[in-house]
This record gives structure tokens, C-alpha cells and sequence, in this order.
């Protein structure tokens, strides 16, 4: 069995959730008639600190239905150049909401408040208008790096004088909350909007919420019917997410220790190139010897250690609940290995 490294979407629902599913009450959810859903959406929006939530597909469509909302076709969506919503979405924003990004670089995915006040346009005739800021925490790409309350405070500040809406990517927000042992709300309060994974580190086979104010999650509900999203006897899958927020957290803080052990590990070999600052959650970006990203997963993944390329030169590794503490410890002498062969 290999060790799987290359996403904490790779974990498989408990024998709990499993049970859950079988036993899920269940019906049209389009029609409201669904009650599992109705109760995941609600516990969603208690721990978000919303009014409402809404239960989508996946979180491309959380963040697509968010997008499509704040903003107008023609208009311009601040991000973070390496931003899942600009990078990893197929261009959704431009194809579904004719919007436009305006990518801007952070530091370690970090979005810097004043760059951000930079990247507003003016409200002058020739210039396509901002429509909203869009945040990711933790940040993808920069390896699970963490927005903290004081950058957030003063990133929502510059988005409120020019009456901009935030859109917080939560993907991962749960990492970030347990890294920091704050309530989950604390990170998502001022946004607008805000998405979570379900199936990712919180480990349910399916979903994301959407979360925001009562009359723009009913406008979501609509968007999420228009994208092709709406499901039917979804309880079945509302029920493992229901155990996921429930229980989900609780897991994170050991993939957190093991993506610091491993990203130790790493920096302890020779040739190996990573920023241990920037591992603060559940995930190790790091160049291998050589600098070949490449060749390094393909051997990698013949000795049965599994991580992806995120670059020519970068490996991304994402512990998770299926990944135990002695997986990572045999990770680890893999990648010895294969350093000396
Ligand atoms: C995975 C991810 C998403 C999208 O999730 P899917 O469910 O795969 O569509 C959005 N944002 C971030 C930061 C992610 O890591």
C-alpha cells in the first residue's frame, strides 16, 4: 500500500460516516424536504458565525457561486496571484461570470494590505470597477500558510472603505483555526462570504458549505440550481459531512504535526530546498535534489510514497487523517532512499 501524500482529498469516509450514509433520513432538497441537509447547512452556518449556509457540490462551486454574486460581468476580482480561484478553477470566473481577476502577489500567499489598496481601480469611466476581494485561508500554494486576525483586521479595512464584499476561500479553514486555537468564526467574521471543505483534512467522500447572510445564501440557492448543482437525496452525503464538522477538527492538529515532521526531516537532507516558516498547517511544499519535481514523484511513487509536482521544481506533500504517524516516519526513510540511489 502505497503512503498517499498527494492530497488530504484522498481520504476515505470512516466506518462511522459509512453508517451514517446507510442510516441518513432523506428527501428532495430541492424542495427543502431534505432533512439532513437542512441540518448540516444549519450547523455549518452556527460554527461559521452566518446566518446561513449552503451545501454545494464541491468548492469550486462554492467559490464560483460566491464570485458570480459579488460581482458583475466586466468587473475585476482581487486575488492572490497563486490563488486556488485563479490558478486551479479553468478560468470559471471569466467562463460562468464574465469577471476578470486581478491577481496580485502576496508574501507566502499573504495578500499585504496596501498592495491590495494598489489593486483597487479607481472609479474613473475607462476602468473596469473592483468587485470584490477574494481571500484564501490557509493558502494552497504557498504551502497551507495561515491569514492571522491582525492582517485579516486590516485587509477587511481597506475592502470597507472602498465597499468592496469579501469572499473568503476556507478550503482549509478549519487547518488554520486549529493551528491558531481560535474558533473557526473568528477567521471567517466580516466576510461576506465564506467556503469550507468537507472533503478535504475534515475527511467526508464529498461537499462544501457556502456560508453568509440569510437573503444571499436563498440568491446562492438560486446560483447553485443555474451552475447544475443542486441534488436531490443529498442527506446521504449531508450525513458524513455532519460528522466531518463535528469530529473533523479534532484530527488536524496530528496531520499538522506531521507535516512539520516530515518538513523537518526534509531540510535535515542534503539538496533539499524548503521554507520551514512556511509550514504551519498540513502541507510541505518543498524542491527536491536536483530540482527535478518531476522525476523525483515518479521515483517516489515507484517506491510507494505518493506526492504531486506543483511546479517543475516544487513537490507538494498533504498529510491527512489517513496518514498515520508511522506512514510519515516511513516516508521519510523512502525519501532517504531514494536521495541515495
Ligand atoms: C481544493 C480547493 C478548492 C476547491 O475544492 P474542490 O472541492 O476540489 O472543487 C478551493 N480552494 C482551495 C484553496 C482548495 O485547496
Amino acid at each position: 500500500m502505497s503512503i498517499d501524500l498527494r492530497s488530504d482529498t484522498v481520504t476515505r469516509p470512516s466506518e462511522r460516516m459509512r453508517r451514517a450514509m446507510a442510516d441518513a433520513e432523506v428527501g428532495d432538497d430541492v424542495f427543502r424536504e431534505d432533512p439532513t441537509a437542512i441540518r448540516l447547512e444549519e450547523r455549518a452556518a452556527e460554527l461559521l458565525g452566518k446566518e446561513a449556509a449552503l451545501f454545494v457540490p464541491s468548492g469550486t462551486m462554492g467559490n464560483q457561486i460566491a464570485l458570480h454574486l459579488h460581482g458583475r460581468p466586466g468587473c475585476e476580482v482581487v486575488c492572490e496571484a497563486e490563488s486556488h480561484i485563479l490558478l486551479y478553477e479553468l478560468g470559471a470566473m471569466a467562463a460562468l461570470s464574465g469577471l476578470l481577476p486581478k491577481p496580485v502577489a502576496g508574501e507566502a500567499g499573504l495578500l499585504a494590505p496596501e498592495d491590495v489598496e494598489k489593486a483597487i481601480a479607481p472609479e474613473v469611466v475607462y476602468r473596469s470597477r473592483t468587485a470584490l476581494l477574494s481571500l484564501e485561508n490557509t493558502h494552497n500554494m504557498a504551502g497551507g500558510t495561515i491569514y492571522r486576525r491582525d492582517r485579516l483586521a486590516s485587509l477587511l479595512a481597506v475592502a470597507r472603505r472602498h465597499e468592496l464584499p469579501v469572499h473568503l476561500d476556507g478550503s482549509r479553514l478549519f487547518n488554520a483555526a486549529v493551528a491558531l486555537d481560535l474558533p473557526v468564526a473568528e477567521l471567517a467574521a466580516g466576510c461576506d462570504s465564506v467556503m469550507i471543505a468537507l472533503s478535504k483534512g475534515l475527511g467526508a467522500p464529498a461537499g462544501s458549505l457556502l456560508a453568509g447572510s440569510r437573503p444571499w445564501i436563498a440568491e446562492a440557492r438560486r446560483v447553485r440550481k443555474m451552475f447544475g448543482g443542486a441534488m436531490r437525496q443529498v442527506g446521504v452525503l449531508a450525513a458524513p459531512g455532519l460528522l466531518a464538522l463535528e469530529e473533523g477538527p479534532a484530527a488536524l492538529a496530528a496531520d499538522h504535526r506531521h507535516a512539520r515532521r516530515l518538513a523537518e526531516a526534509l531540510a535535515a537532507l542534503p539538496g533539499w530546498g524548503i521554507d520551514l516558516k512556511r509550514v504551519e498547517t498540513n502541507i510541505v511544499i518543498a524542491s527536491p535534489p536536483g530540482g527535478d519535481a518531476y522525476t523525483f514523484c515518479r521515483q517516489a511513487s515507484r517506491a510507494g510514497v505518493m506526492a504531486v509536482p506543483v511546479s517543475a521544481e516544487a513537490v507538494r506533500f498533504v498529510t491527512h487523517r489517513d496518514v498515520s504517524s508511522d506512514d510519515v516516519d516511513q516516508a521519510i526513510q523512502v525519501i532517504r532512499t531514494l536521495r541515495a540511489c
